[in-house]
């Protein structure tokens, strides 16, 4: 087991034992790149969920996005290829853990 990291946390900044955080949820297809990883909170990673920001849905590949959507909508998504219009869509389906950027409830 490798040590537990402590430290402040990026989204609460509150000093505690950090987990690691996909960025790219691994159900969307993110990877282990360390692009892709940043330490947060236990409390702040799992109100997080899987949950989709304006950030991270930018940084997400077609394929990744295609994944979300259907985990969202599963065999019946919305008829819309427009990529922003479906991430409003997804907004509204409220996914566990969703906030926008602007939004700091913790
Ligand atoms: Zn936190």
């Amino acid at each position: 087991m490798a040590k537990p990291v402590r430290g402040p946390c990026p989204t609460c900044g509150r000093n505690r034992r950090l987990t690691v955080d996909h960025i790219i949820p691994q159900v969307f297809g993110g990877d282990n790149s360390p692009e892709n990883l940043r330490f947060l909170c236990e409390p702040c990673n799992t109100r997080r969920g899987h949950g989709i920001d304006e950030t991270v849905w930018s940084r997400m590949s077609a394929d990744q996005k295609a994944k979300l959507k259907h985990w969202c909508f599963g065999d019946s998504p919305p008829l819309t290829e427009d990529w922003a219009v479906l991430f409003e869509e997804i907004v509204k389906k409220r996914i566990p853990g969703f906030r926008r950027p602007d939004v700091r409830n913790c």
